[in-house]
């Protein structure tokens, strides 16, 4: 029987998944493991739309059709969690198995602390990640750093630190630091990314760590919880997948890795806050750069953070209607009540039709807040710093002292 923390090397035995998977397909293979079972009703995961810069979410409740979703996209940006509250109302009756980057499985966190996701039915396979490209300036890169028309690109893959495709007439791989040297690349909040190995769920799965005869053809599978060993305990029973244990170097390569992969999150995150500058400085380079801001609210819709249904945004008295761009206070209500729990996915720079690096400007706070108040978010189900501020205790306080300091005690310790 497996158990947390358990390392093994797995890889799937249905041979049509085999064939499209990444690495053996031991993710897709448990997938098929959970419907069959009925240990989920349902499998959220992603799978190659009309291209390969096109990463198309999809609700598989067939374990037939699970061999769509086989194999990795690096141009996937997508957040799954948003999507099960939006459309499965948060998990609430369902029981949903969904593939996760680092990424999604803070955003799984973050919301079920807001009771918008009801973390008991979700199962999450978690694939370590290095990082995704976004689909357009990976067509731009193609073209001028490869010299390939993006059109005729039948596949990609990161490995060994180069980004690398395969296109009619050849393949080509150019390493991933050249790549961002020249401005090409990850996306920059995947650059200051430090959830790597997503531990938070059920599994942890990746290349990192396998080597000898099985390198690239079986994935690294870490066990997180008890309900990741049961899943794959039934895999292996069922004869879906097969597994032997990891070789103890490759165990120690894999620390290695992720251990490099932290230093440069901590690289990119200096010099990216560094450029904002400091202080009043800062401010005046936000608020010149939301200054474009159309209000379009895609940074609010797509913000794992942001659910409620009524948005102070919205709200007449703070920013006053028909006006654009909005008054500075729209961005200053999203720094105040998302600053803390920010999980860095890129989703409201990434969808932002202004170009506006709004995840830079709310990563570069929840870092000083984590610094002020060692808060991590999406990591366990602690709460938000702003749930530890009694509202009634403030206004009792504002009606009978006068002080116009509303969250003033924020910045007293903590309360547990
Ligand atoms: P498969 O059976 O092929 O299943 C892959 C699963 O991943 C499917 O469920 C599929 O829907 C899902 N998926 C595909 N693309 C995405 C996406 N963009 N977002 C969310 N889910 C997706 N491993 C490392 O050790 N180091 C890395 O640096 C690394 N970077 C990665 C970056 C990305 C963007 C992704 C998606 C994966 C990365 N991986 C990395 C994990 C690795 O590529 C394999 O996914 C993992 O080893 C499982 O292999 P498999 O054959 O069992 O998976
Ligand atoms: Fe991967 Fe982190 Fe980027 Fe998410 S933010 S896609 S986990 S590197
Ligand atoms: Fe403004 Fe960009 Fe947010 Fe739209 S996504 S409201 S343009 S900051
Ligand atoms: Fe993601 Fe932006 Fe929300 Fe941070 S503020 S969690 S980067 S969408
Ligand atoms: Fe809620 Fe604030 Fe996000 Fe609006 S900006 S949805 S009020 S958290």
């Amino acid at each position: 029987m497996s158990k947390k923390g358990d390392m093994l090397y797995a890889w799937t035995n249905d041979a049509e998944i085999a064939k499209r998977a990444e690495l053996g397909g031991a993710v897709t293979g448990m997938w098929k493991y959970a419907l069959e079972s009925k240990m989920v009703d349902g499998v959220l995961a992603i799978k190659k739309g009309k291209d390969l810069y096109d990463a198309a979410p999809t609700f598989i409740t067939k374990a037939e059709d699970l061999k769509n979703t086989a194999g990795s996209l690096h141009c996937g940006t997508l957040l799954l969690p948003k999507l099960i509250k939006k459309y499965f109302d948060g998990a609430k009756t369902m029981k949903i198995g969904v593939t996760v980057k680092g990424c999604d499985a803070m955003a799984f966190y973050e919301l079920a602390k807001r009771k918008q996701i009801n973390l008991d039915n979700i199962v999450m396979v978690g694939v370590n990640c290095g990082g995704s490209v976004s689909a357009i300036p990976a067509r731009k890169m193609i073209q001028a750093k490869f010299d390939v028309d993006p059109d005729t690109v039948h596949k990609e893959e990161i490995d060994k630190g180069q980004f690398i495709i395969e296109y009619e007439g050849g393949h080509k791989g150019i390493s991933i630091d050249e790549l961002e040297e020249a401005g090409y690349g990850r996306r920059s909040n995947c650059r200051r990314c430090k959830m790597k190995v997503p531990r938070q769920a059920d599994l942890a799965c990746g290349n990192w760590g396998v080597i000898g005869p099985k390198a690239g053809k079986a994935t690294f599978v870490e066990v997180c919880s008890e309900k990741g060993a049961k899943l794959l305990d039934g895999a292996i029973k069922a004869g879906v997948i097969a597994t032997e244990a990891a070789n103890p170097k490759g165990i120690e390569i894999r620390g290695k890795v992720e251990g490099a992969m932290m230093k440069l999150g901590d690289k990119w995150r200096k010099h990216d806050f560094e450029s904002l500058g400091e202080g009043k400085d800062r401010l005046k380079k936000i608020m010149a750069e939301t200054s474009r801001c159309l209000k379009c609210y895609a940074c609010i819709e797509n913000c794992p953070i942001c659910y409620c249904e009524d948005c102070t945004t919205k709200n007449p008295a703070y920013v006053t209607p028909g006006q654009l761009p909005p008054n500075f206070m729209f961005q200053l209500i999203r720094f105040a009540h998302i600053a803390d729990s920010c999980v860095n996915c890129g989703q409201c720079q990434e969808l932002c039709p202004a170009d506006i690096p709004n995840a830079l400007f709310m990563h570069a706070q929840q870092v000083e807040l984590e610094k002020m108040f060692g808060h991590v978010p999406g990591v366990n189900m602690e709460l938000p710093l702003m749930a530890y501020v009694e509202e009634p205790e403030e206004r009792a306080r504002l009606h009978n002292t006068g002080s116009d300091m509303i969250y003033e005690n924020v910045f007293s310790p903590v309360k547990k």
